[in-house]
């Protein structure tokens, strides 16, 4: 897969042309229905703009949240098309016809320069069938298709995957900077590189160890899945978090950087909790001393000061998943001296994942990371080496 080679939006002429373009509008709401962040619309402003700047006839379309193809008015794009109209100073037509009403000739009147918004598109069980004759209708729209929503990119959906295949259809700038990061740092990495891989499962992270391991020199394994590895090495790691089912890959990782020469480093101390719970009483101990029945819940000081000097000496660092339970207050603070550190640090830096981000945002970190990426399972996926089937779609220079 060579995604450099894909076109872009600035590969095309967009000039009066009608383009749909593919967003991931996929923001949180606050209970009373308002967006609580609009870094996901924010992100997608470039390509925006750069369609109005072109005289382009924009049709939008994104999903929020999870409708399984019925209508749910709180899932709604209205307050994206008020936020859009308001931020970009043009109107944004917002349009909640049902799908199989709308019908290309309902865009003529859009001038030049102007947007239109389709209502969510996961109200729509096609969707993710990728079902052909609603990517059909979808394309009758429109001359051009850009993708712009990164997020999506590994599901085959029909507003991603399969309307590429009915249109000429490139990548906006978001999806293009994704690419050109995420490419670079795999394939032409300054040295040293640094993977820091947290979070709770083995499993979920394996595919990404696994594409990472001949690539990095040092690989950081912290959070839940490092008492795997910590058992695999034969340490006692009372009740923590543990796949028994995946010892032996934690024990063929281990032999794999061994004759990689690769730097695996995992915590070397933790705080441990009588439960898992929020506030439950915590103690401080070093990797061989993990109390019986206690549970490891984050990194404690001596990781957080081994893992901050190898993040001060890497050259590219790349870090998915946060080192402890950072929805709990009383064991964040690993994961927010991760963040940190690696804010601080002089290395091209690329932070992926919900939690990871999240400690970034909470320390007003943003400048300090050379790149966000805003795709959760994409980005996994991407890190991965498994192809995103929104993007193989598009089309190549
Ligand atoms: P992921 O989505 O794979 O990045 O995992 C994020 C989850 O990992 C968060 O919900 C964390 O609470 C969880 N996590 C991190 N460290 C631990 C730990 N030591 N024990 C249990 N869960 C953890």
């Amino acid at each position: 897969m060579n995604y450099l080679n894909k076109k872009s939006v600035e590969d095309i002429n967009v000039f009066e042309k009608k383009v749909l373009l593919r967003c991931d509008f996929n923001v949180p709401l606050d209970k009373n229905g308002n967006i609580s962040n609009t870094k996901r619309i924010d992100d997608s402003l470039q390509t925006i703009c750069y369609l109005i700047k072109n005289n382009a006839k924009t049709i939008i379309i994104s999903h929020l949240g999870r409708p399984n193809g019925s209508k749910k008015a709180e899932l709604s794009l209205k307050p994206i098309a008020d936020y859009l109209t308001k931020i970009l100073n043009v109107n944004v037509k917002f349009i909640s016809d049902d799908i199989k009403n709308i019908f290309p000739e309902d865009f003529d009147s859009l001038k030049n320069g102007e947007i239109a918004l389709l209502e969510n598109i996961r109200f729509y069980k096609e969707e993710p069938l990728n079902d052909l004759d609603f990517a059909k209708k979808l394309a009758s729209f429109a001359d051009v298709f850009v993708n712009d929503a990164f997020g999506t990119a590994h599901r085959a959906h029909a507003s991603t995957e399969g309307v590429a295949k009915l249109l000429p259809s490139v990548c906006g700038f978001l999806i293009k900077n994704e690419v050109n990061v995420l490419c670079r740092i795999l394939n032409n990495p300054e040295r040293p590189f640094l993977a820091i891989l947290g979070g709770s499962k083995v499993s979920d992270k394996i595919g990404v160890i696994n594409n990472l391991i001949d690539k990095v020199d040092t690989l950081i394994i912290a959070g839940g899945m490092s008492y795997t590895f910590l058992n695999a090495l034969g340490y006692s790691i009372g009740n923590s978090i543990f796949e028994a089912d995946k010892i032996s890959l934690a024990t063929d990782i281990i032999t794999k950087a061994k004759d990689l020469n690769v730097k695996l480093i995992l915590p070397v101390d933790n705080v441990v909790g009588k439960e898992f719970s929020a506030n439950t009483d915590s103690l401080i101990v070093d990797s061989d001393s993990i109390p019986e029945g206690y549970i490891g819940l984050d990194i404690g000081p001596k990781s957080e000061r081994l893992f901050s000097d190898i993040i001060k000496n890497s050259r590219t660092i790349l870090w998915n998943g946060p080192v402890g339970v950072f929805e709990w207050e009383k064991f964040r603070h690993g994961t927010l001296k991760i963040a940190q550190a690696i804010a601080n640090s002089r290395a091209v830096s690329v932070v992926g994942g919900g939690d990871s981000s999240a400690a970034i945002s909470l320390l007003e970190l943003d400048k300090g990371i050379s790149h966000l990426s805003t795709g959760g399972g994409a980005t996994l996926a991407f890190l991965e080496g498994k192809s995103l089937p929104a993007i193989d779609a598009l089309d190549d220079k």
